[in-house]
């Protein structure tokens, strides 16, 4: 079965072999300063195949690390094993108790990689609403709207390069603020539909799966990545961001029923909240 890294595609780096891939990395590696090497392992992030990219840093191909991010301090924490994670930093549902989306439409184009836009198409619309609505569908002490233009919209989804996109990066997003801001950008790639074949409720399950990072969910089993991407264990560091367990919630990740949503890897099926995925958001909000 195919599986995609939120993300990497994982036949792609299959398709790479081993040893370029190995290489790939230590390339990226070497484009990455030291001290910014270092500032992440102590933050707890396993900086292997780290990128440089416009905003800061890449890790694990679908976290974006802003400056700002790397050089806040916060509060260290344990590291629990069990399923459902969260950072140390939450969404101030006080101050956002509606969050506005905006995705922009493709304009010109179209149809096959959408060329010559740096929009969206109609599924991906479709499929915004659908993952807003799952989200709203848990009565949470925060809801999502999507906004009809980007002015004042908190979180805006954005086009990955074409670059990115034909690399199978499926999405990108960060974490929530100090100060209680949710994740303000999500990149997605345009292509998952004419090129990768995923259906709105598998893009819907990938844009709620970025929107979860930006509301400050880790992936479910980010101490071992294996257990939804395979290949060999993998632990993305549990990171003095935090990666807190969520209450309520089991001691270890699987793949039970279609899985979480915040697995690391998907085969672009449609993941719908688990019963677990449910009892983490009510915990949080
Ligand atoms: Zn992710």
């Amino acid at each position: 079965m195919k599986k995609f890294s939120l993300g990497a595609l994982a036949f792609t780096l299959l398709m790479l072999g081993a040893v370029s891939c190995q290489k790939d990395q230590l390339n990226q590696n070497k484009e990455v300063p030291l001290e910014v090497i270092s500032k992440l392992e102590k933050l707890g992030f396993n900086p292997d195949g780290i990128e440089v990219i416009a905003e800061g840093y890449r890790i694990e191909r679908d976290i974006i690390i802003t400056p700002e991010f790397l050089s806040s301090t916060p509060a260290i924490h344990t590291v629990p094993d069990a399923e459902q994670y969260s950072t140390n930093n939450l969404v101030n549902a006080a101050n956002y108790g509606t969050i506005s989306i905006y995705i922009p439409v493709e304009t010109s184009g179209g149809g096959r990689g959408n060329k010559g836009t740096s929009g969206f198409s109609a599924t991906y619309v479709a499929a915004l609403d659908e993952a807003i609505a799952r989200y709203n569908a848990e009565n949470l002490t925060i809801s999502f709207t999507r906004a009809s233009q980007s002015n004042n919209a908190d979180i805006v989804f954005t086009r990955l390069s074409k670059g990115e996109e034909r690399q199978g990066i499926l999405g990108s997003s960060g974490f929530p603020t100090a100060s209680g801001d949710p994740y303000g950008e999500v990149k997605m790639s345009g292509i998952l539909q004419s090129r990768y074949n995923i259906q709105q409720a598998g893009i819907a399950t990938i844009m709620a799966h970025e929107l979860g990072h930006c509301i400050g969910f880790r992936h479910t089993d980010y101490y071992d990545r294996s257990i939804s991407c395979g290949g060999s264990p993998t632990d993305e560091g549990a990171s003095s961001i935090g990666a807190n367990q969520i209450q309520g919630t089991p001691a270890t990740a699987d793949l039970a029923g279609n899985g979480s949503w915040m697995l690391s890897c998907t085969n672009g099926s449609s993941r719908p909240f688990t019963p677990y995925d449910k009892v983490a958001l009510a915990y949080l909000y």
